[in-house]
């Protein structure tokens, strides 16, 4: 199956479009435009984070570079050889995954970082046909509750399938694990929801699944 992405001038929906122009104006030389996702398709891990960050992904073009969370995530994926090269926090920095995917369950950057359920259900349609074009997906890492939800509905299955747990590991149809771990956003870091060495644990678990 063939995935496209949304384009740079995607319409769906009329608040990040709005948004999106008023960013335009703001900062001229920012991305601003649907984020596309980074990696292979022929990865074995996806990871499915939430939104681009205004002056993260928004703004370099490539998730969480330049967002905080980013800091978190790919030094990890780094020290667990999923990823090599230098993270400069640009989209040419030559940083590169190994077998994994990245990208989000919002393309768009939303006002105040929280998209509508409106709006994740529209940009679902992304998600899905995504991982449908992923011949050799064997695991999804979903960061934070809105991702893990999104990932269920892009699988056409209930909440009650899978309640979000950090660290756990549901098996999905289609011989695909759900991994969960808690988003690597600030808030998280800062108020000790979530440490390195949890992020970390959680990336050596999805090495031992594969
Ligand atoms: N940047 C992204 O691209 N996604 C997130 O979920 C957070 C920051």
């Amino acid at each position: 199956m063939s995935f496209t992405p949304p384009p740079a001038d995607c319409l769906k929906c009329e608040r990040l479009c709005a948004f999106r122009k008023e960013n335009k104006k703001k900062y001229p030389s920012y991305h601003n435009a649907p984020v596309p996702s980074f990696g292979d398709l022929n990865a074995e891990i996806l990871i499915v984070g939430l939104a681009p960050g205004l002056n993260g992904a928004n703004q370099t073009g490539r998730p969480f570079t330049n967002d905080y969370a980013g800091d978190i995530l790919y030094q990890a994926l780094k020290e667990n050889n999923l990823a090599k090269g230098v993270y400069k926090k640009i989209k040419n920095d030559g940083y590169e995954l190994i077998n994994t995917r990245i990208t989000n369950a919002v393309r768009c950057v939303p006002p105040q970082n929280k998209p509508t359920t409106d709006e994740e259900k529209t940009c679902r349609t992304f998600l899905k046909e995504e991982i449908a074009a992923m011949p050799h997906l064997k695991v999804i890492l979903c960061l934070g509750t809105v991702s893990h939800k999104n990932v269920l509905q892009a699988l056409g299955l209930k909440q009650s399938y899978a309640k979000f747990s950090h660290g756990a590991v549901h098996e999905l149809p289609y011989h695909i694990k759900l991994v969960d771990s808690y988003h690597t956003s600030r808030y998280n870091i800062n108020t000790g929801v979530l440490s390195y060495q949890m992020f970390d644990d959680v990336i050596k678990k999805i090495k031992r699944l594969l």
